[in-house]
């Protein structure tokens, strides 16, 4: 079947090249993001494995939160006005208990614990620092004013009951799984996790075997030695990606690699195109062997831009294929209404990676149902001078320090966009504008966040 098809289409489907500045670029694949609606699937998780999921309900407060006026302090329930003169301590109250005495009345103080409950009377807490108790006698410093409401957290200040505490849309982290805790969710209803099919293309790749000896080489423990012949080089984008993607919030599925020839890609993009969202790696440059848009061209694709002026990454290539249904084959089934966004990302592994963190995490935060999505860029002064000039925006790997006096970043040095070692000892990416020709120490770059 394979073969019928993509012996068929001998010869170049064409397709329109259209290369954008990097800000156009990712102005599609944000304007195609807030076009996408919230995905229909939805799952129930516990709350403990709630940890990156996006919430598909609301999350409100089950109560007014504090659900009582309360002590922020350990110290002493009193009334703010009779700070000055002696107060009789009249009991003792703490966390997780009310007061059961009478309310109190003046010249009285009750010894109060954090997180108790205000007893009725009192309208602030005296810190325990700032007294003496003798024979049941408080005197609180010398000096000493107490405000109406200080060391109080006054009942519904936080949240009232039914309030919207966490918005769908929400990504669960540790600050999250907290306030649902706080409201007793035990279980959350979360956006199903898109689909990724990851394809890696090239003649010259071998997949890492499924097991081998650890090789992480030591003085006493010899590296193995490699079992790739010269050319062949193992296919790390696919491991990479398949991270990065669950990173995002998506589930990768690691698909075989295809050779550079028609059949094995046609094959492998009729596959991708059944997922929510198809990466390719390699094959989108100028060679002989580069395909991957005519194979996808071949699947009427849409494409978006094929190209963006950026460094590394200018190949890139950005699109959508028609999800085929019915049990038809997938190129030729009825239109299902919906579509399986792609991207061709340019096979150098340094390309890759940058190209997802730029244009294909934006696109998978929206298929998860994130309701913010943007790559995310800071401010850091240059550790070093920087060599400009380029026409492209670059995205150079770099070491940025977050300091308490601020955040710098050193670009690292690196042998161009195959550097998987340079990469690594980078934490980020260094962004250089087109057309400035010199980046002096201590001037303000941006820098984009990994
Ligand atoms: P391409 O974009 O196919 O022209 O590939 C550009 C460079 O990236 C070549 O040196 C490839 O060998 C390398 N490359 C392509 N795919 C991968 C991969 N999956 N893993 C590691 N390197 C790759
Ligand atoms: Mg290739």
């Amino acid at each position: 079947m394979a073969l019928r098809h993509a012996l068929s289409v001998c010869g170049a489907a064409a397709v329109t090249e259209r290369v954008l500045s990097f800000e156009q670029a990712l102005g599609e694949v944000l304007r195609y993001a807030a076009g996408m609606t919230a995905p229909r699937v939805l799952e129930r998780v516990a709350l403990i494995e709630a940890d990156g999921r996006v919430l598909a309900a609301t999350v409100r407060a089950e109560r007014d939160q504090p659900p009582f006026d309360r002590s922020t302090r350990d110290g002493y329930a009193v009334r703010a006005a009779d700070v000055g003169g002696s107060l009789i301590v009249v009991g003792s109250v703490k966390a997780g208990e009310m007061w059961r005495g009478k309310p109190l009345g003046q010249g009285e103080a009750i010894e109060i614990m954090t997180g108790a409950p205000l007893p009725a009377g009192a309208d602030a807490v005296v810190m325990v620092e700032h007294t003496v108790v003798a024979s049941g006698v408080l005197t609180v410093e010398a000096g000493r004013t107490l405000r109406a409401g200080e060391n109080v957290v006054a009942r519904g200040a936080e949240a009232r009951a039914g309030d919207s505490l966490l918005p769908v849309g929400h990504v669960m982290g540790a600050a999250e799984i907290a306030v649902a805790a706080s409201c007793g969710c035990a279980e959350l209803e979360v956006f199903a996790r898109p689909k990724v099919a990851i394809v890696a293309t090239g003649d010259e790749l071998v997949e890492v075997p499924a097991s081998s000896a650890p090789n992480q080489v030591s003085e006493s423990r010899p590296g193995a030695p490699t079992v790739l012949s010269d050319g062949e080089i193992y296919n790390s984008n696919s491991y990479a990606l398949a991270a990065l993607v669950r990173g995002e919030g998506g589930l990768a599925g690691r698909l075989a690699i295809a050779r550079d020839t028609r059949e094995d890609l046609w094959e492998r993009v009729a596959q991708g195109s059944m997922w929510d969202l198809l990466l390719l790696s390699g094959g989108v440059s100028m060679g002989k062997h580069d395909l991957v848009e005519e194979m996808l061209a071949e699947f009427d694709a849409e494409f978006f831009f094929t190209g963006a002026m950026i460094q590394p990454g200018r190949p890139v290539v950005f699109g959508r294929l028609p999800k085929r249904g019915g049990t038809a084959h997938p190129k030729d089934g009825p239109w299902s209404g919906e579509w399986t966004y792609f991207f061709g990302l340019p096979g150098n592994p340094v390309s890759t990676q940058v190209c997802f963190h730029l244009f294909v995490a934006p696109l998978l935060r929206a298929l998860a149902g994130w309701s913010l999505v943007a790559p995310e860029f800071v401010e850091a002064r240059l550790a070093e001078d920087v060599r400009g000039g380029a026409k492209v925006t670059r995205f150079l790997p770099a070491e940025m320090v977050s300091a308490w006096d601020g955040v710098t970043v050193r670009v690292v040095g690196w042998q161009g966009s195959g550097d998987v070692a340079a990469n690594a000892r980078g934490n980020c990416y260094c962004v250089l504008p087109a057309g400035v020709e010199a980046f002096a120490k201590g001037e303000t770059v941006r820098v984009l966040l990994r």
